[in-house]
Order: structure tokens, then C-alpha cells, then sequence
């Protein structure tokens, strides 16, 4: 019987994790190493160990109404894509209105999460804490590891011959603040993803020259979509998941391409994903292109080798007199308080947590590992489903699916589906949003009937299909439903032509 519960960790996993603890009536305790909520969204001059580091000019890539947690809607006036101050304050007061706080040892670092000795019959685990140099041992009957996975830096120095002799600065991009120190400076990002192309741009404004170097390029979106509306609202929508499974593979593979490169044409910039149709995480950048075409960034292919003061591409250009370079090179996941992290730990980003949760050899469902999934969709709802969903296993009301999961000879995959072909080897733990939510909801019986919603309430089963998948679509039926969840969905227009 699960009642008291760990939870590592308050960034907006956590909070969701807190939350869902207390509507199920069990005892959460959370443990935060640093001095508030928020986690990766708590902007600070300085890196801080353990814990992701932004730079100060971060903005939310999903929207207001489609990044907020399922029962919490972002005040009416706020912008459709936030500052991460903005951010940050909207989940003090979600932490405040919840009364989670109450809930949060802060400045206390988790050290140690191990099996007790009769695990295979409790499913109980030891949590180790340390606060003010004093350490602190309990037992707790099931943890939730929400301690993110934007925080161990990979910084591959091996895969660039001659590193080491390079006289300028190079960094990786976590130690990036702002860009007023490579004023007059000639910068090489290495790596497009959302922080290597939005440092780049924000550099341009102050370096002489940005290169951005990218191995296999990337799809570059806007955040302002077909008739200046936010991208996500028109792009992650039912009926476009539905039509993504009933085309044929070729016309939505087509159609896939064609709506990628409505922004601009990326082949013009030497942008082209080497992988076109992989649905690999696009980029959000509304000024890259712009910044190309004033030739203030540089698009350049894989560095070859770096020489003292310059730098060789593959395809044979160099640079010279180049002073600094930024790794923008992504991030590992890591689990440091895991007594055996072999529980959790991808091995080559395979994955092996069933659902993107649980790790499917425990002899008790008794870890959930939240936030650790990334799909096209964004994170805070993600996040409050998987609480949600994880809590009823806690509970032991899927235990018999569970029990025939392990049963089988090899470690459950992610996802059991077609996600290999369409995603790829990305680096990331790649997943398709709507589908992924629909599967956690469905088994929880959350997931909003659109046939029956059709006979009983029309407008809002067109809204549901048609429009924006947005998170209070999981709170409209079944446990945990949201009494504004409606009006919320009937109004998200709205609130973002606001
Ligand atoms: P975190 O925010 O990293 O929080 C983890 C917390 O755990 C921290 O407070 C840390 O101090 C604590 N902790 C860790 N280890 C311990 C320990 N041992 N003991 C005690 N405490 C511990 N997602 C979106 O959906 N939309 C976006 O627009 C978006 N933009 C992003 C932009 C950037 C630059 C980056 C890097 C990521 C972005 N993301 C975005 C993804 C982002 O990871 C999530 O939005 C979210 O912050 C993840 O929250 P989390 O709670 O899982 O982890």
C-alpha cells in the first residue's frame, strides 16, 4: 500500500508531482536542493551544480495555452510565449494556489535512493538527504525522480581533433549567460538545436562574425504560425495526428516537408535536415533566417579539426582568427543518487522505461521517472499526465498489465508503436505528443471521448478535434476532472488573441 511518497526535485515536474500526490490522497515529500520552485525556469547569474542553467534571454518555445498546467490556465493578459521571469512566476503561484510549498524540504540534496533490503516485498525505498552538512535518512514507499534532464553537459571534446590546441576560449552552452563579452569577437556555435541557434542570434548582435556549425541541420519553425497565430495551437491539433496515421506514409511524409519549410525553404539556407521527413524536434527561432540573410550567422557543416587559431570544416573551408566557441552540444541524463542507476539510465538513448516512466524490471512499481520524455508537445502538461498516470500504478490499479510487461524477456521500449522508423536515432527520447498523452489518459480514463462529446456537448467535440490539443482536454471526464476544464477549451482563443 503506497502512502508516503519522495519526490526528487521542484521544478515543474515536481510541483505536478506534489499536486497529484495530494488529490489521491497520498503523503508527498519533496526534496529541492536549491532555494525555490521552478527549476530549470529560475534564472540565475551563475550555473548552479545539479541544477539546469538558462541564459538570461530564454523564452518558452510552446504557448500559454498549450504549456500550462491542465488545471491552472496562465492569467488572460499574459503573452502567448513567456520570458522565462514570466515563466517562473506563473509557477510560484501554481505551487501558492495548490499549497505545495508546505510540501517542499527546500536546500536539501537527495544523495542516495536505494532498495530496501525487502523491496521485493514492500517496494519500499531508502532516500538519503543532506542539508546543511547534516544527513538524513527515510523510508518512503514509492519515488518520483523529477530531477530533470537539462543539467550534466555533453561535451564531446573527443569527436574534434585538436581541441586541445586551440588557443581561443570554448565553453559548452550552460555556461552561457549573455553575449556582451564576445562584443567585436569572431564566435563559433557548434550544434542546431534551440540553444546553439538562439545563442548564435543573440550573439550576431555584438560579435563580428557567428558561424553556426551543424552536423546534420535541423528544421527551423517559427513561433508565429499561418495568420500570426501561436504554431503549436494549429500545428499539435487531433485532426492532424489522425491524418498523420491514415495517409499513407509518402503524402504525410510529403506534407510533413511542405509544412516544414513554409517558413522558409531550408535547402536555401543550408538548413536541410539530412533526415527530412524524421520528425526529430524541429528548432523555434523566428530570427535565424533573417540573421542568415544578413550574413551576420554563418551556416557551416562539422568541424574537422581545430588548429591554434582557427578552425577546418568538412567541407574544407577554414576559418581563421576565430576567438571563442560554444558547445551547444545537448546534455546527458544522469541520476548521480541512484545507488544502482542502471534502474533508469538509457544506455545509447535506449530507452528503458516502459511508458517513459517506470522502470519495467523493478519487482515493485514503486520509481517514476517524470519529465524525461520529449515529443513536439510541451512539457508541463506532459509531465501532469505522467503524475497522474504513475500515481494509479503506485496505487496498484494497473498491476496486472504491469505484471505481464515484465514478464517479458526483454526491456519494455518507450513506446511499442511506429515511433523507430518516423523518429529515428535522435538524440532525444523522441514521442509523438498527442499519442503518447491519449495512452497515458486512455489507461487512466481521462482521455476525452470525442464521439460521445459529439452527441452531448457538439461545440465542444469540434473544439477538441479541430482545434488545439491543449492540456485541459485531460481534465474534461474521469478522475482528477477540472470543472473550468470546458469553458477553458471554449474560450483558449480568446485568451490568446488577448
Ligand atoms: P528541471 O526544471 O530541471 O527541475 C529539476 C529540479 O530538480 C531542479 O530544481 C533541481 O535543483 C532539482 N534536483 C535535481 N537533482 C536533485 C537532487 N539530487 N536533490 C534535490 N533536488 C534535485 N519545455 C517546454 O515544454 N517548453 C519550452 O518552451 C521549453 N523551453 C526550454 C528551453 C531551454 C533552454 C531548455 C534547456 C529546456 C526547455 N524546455 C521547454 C524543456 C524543460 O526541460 C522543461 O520545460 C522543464 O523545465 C523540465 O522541468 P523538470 O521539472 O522536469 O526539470
Amino acid at each position: 500500500m503506497v502512502r508516503r511518497v519522495a519526490v526528487v526535485g521542484a521544478g515543474v515536474s515536481g510541483l505536478a508531482a506534489i499536486k497529484c500526490c495530494l488529490e489521491e490522497g497520498l503523503e508527498p515529500t519533496c526534496f529541492e536542493q536549491s532555494e525555490d520552485v521552478g527549476g530549470l525556469w529560475r534564472y540565475t547569474d551563475q550555473a548552479e551544480e545539479g541544477r539546469a542553467s538558462i541564459y538570461r534571454t530564454v523564452f518558452t518555445n510552446s504557448c500559454k495555452e498549450m504549456m500550462c498546467y491542465s488545471d491552472f490556465p496562465f492569467p488572460d493578459d499574459h503573452p502567448n510565449y513567456m520570458h522565462n521571469a514570466r515563466l517562473q512566476h506563473y509557477i510560484c503561484k501554481y505551487a501558492e494556489h495548490f499549497d505545495l510549498l508546505r510540501h517542499i524540504q527546500f536546500k536539501t540534496l537527495v544523495t542516495k535512493v536505494k532498495k530496501r533490503p525487502d523491496f521485493s516485498v514492500t517496494g519500499q525505498w531508502e532516500v538519503v538527504t543532506q542539508r546543511d552538512g547534516k544527513e538524513e535518512t527515510a523510508v518512503f514507499d514509492a519515488v518520483m525522480v523529477c530531477s530533470g534532464h537539462h543539467v550534466y553537459p555533453n561535451l564531446p571534446l573527443d569527436d574534434f581533433p585538436g581541441i586541445q590546441k586551440f588557443k581561443g576560449s570554448y565553453f559548452h552552452s550552460r555556461e552561457y549567460k549573455e553575449p556582451e563579452k564576445f562584443r567585436g569577437k569572431k564566435v563559433l556555435v557548434i550544434g542546431l538545436g534551440n540553444s546553439g541557434s538562439d545563442i548564435a542570434v543573440e550573439l550576431s548582435a555584438v560579435a563580428s562574425q557567428v558561424y553556426l556549425s551543424s552536423r546534420s541541420g535541423s528544421w527551423v519553425m517559427s513561433r508565429v504560425w499561418d495568420n500570426g497565430y501561436p504554431w503549436d495551437m494549429l500545428v499539435i491539433t487531433r485532426f492532424q495526428t489522425w491524418l498523420g496515421n491514415v495517409l499513407p506514409r509518402a503524402i504525410s511524409d510529403w506534407l510533413y516537408v511542405r509544412g516544414m519549410n513554409r517558413f522558409f525553404k531550408h535547402e536555401n539556407f543550408g538548413l536541410m535536415p539530412l533526415n527530412r521527413t524524421s520528425r526529430k524536434e524541429p528548432v523555434f527561432n523566428d530570427d535565424l533566417p533573417s540573421r542568415i540573410a544578413c550574413g551576420v550567422v554563418v551556416i557551416k557543416p562539422n568541424v574537422k579539426e581545430f588548429r591554434e587559431t582557427s578552425v577546418l570544416f568538412q567541407d574544407g573551408t577554414v576559418q581563421d582568427d576565430v576567438d571563442a566557441v560554444v558547445f551547444a552540444t545537448g546534455y546527458s541524463y544522469s541520476y548521480p543518487f541512484m545507488e544502482d542507476d542502471s534502474i533508469i539510465k538509457s544506455r545509447d538513448n535506449q530507452v528503458t522505461l516502459y511508458k517513459g516512466i517506470l522502470p519495467p524490471r523493478l519487482e515493485k512499481p514503486t520509481m517514476a521517472v517524470i519529465g524525461l520524455v520529449q515529443s513536439l508537445g510541451p512539457i508541463i502538461p506532459t509531465a501532469d499526465l505522467q503524475c497522474r498516470w504513475a500515481i494509479k500504478v503506485f496505487q496498484g490499479r494497473k498491476k496486472k498489465k504491469l505484471k505481464k510487461q515484465r514478464e517479458k524477456p526483454k526491456a519494455t521500449p518507450l513506446f511499442l508503436s511506429s515511433l523507430p522508423g518516423r523518429y529515428g536515432n535522435s538524440t532525444t527520447l523522441q514521442t509523438d505528443y498527442i499519442t503518447y498523452m491519449d495512452e497515458l489518459a486512455s489507461a487512466i480514463g481521462v482521455k476525452p471521448n470525442v464521439l460521445k462529446l459529439l452527441l452531448t456537448d457538439p461545440r465542444l467535440a469540434l473544439e477538441v478535434f479541430f482545434g488545439p490539443c491543449s492540456p485541459y482536454q485531460f481534465r474534461l471526464m474521469g478522475p482528477g476532472k477540472w470543472s473550468g476544464a470546458r469553458k477553458a477549451i471554449l474560450t483558449q482563443w480568446d485568451r490568446t488573441l488577448q
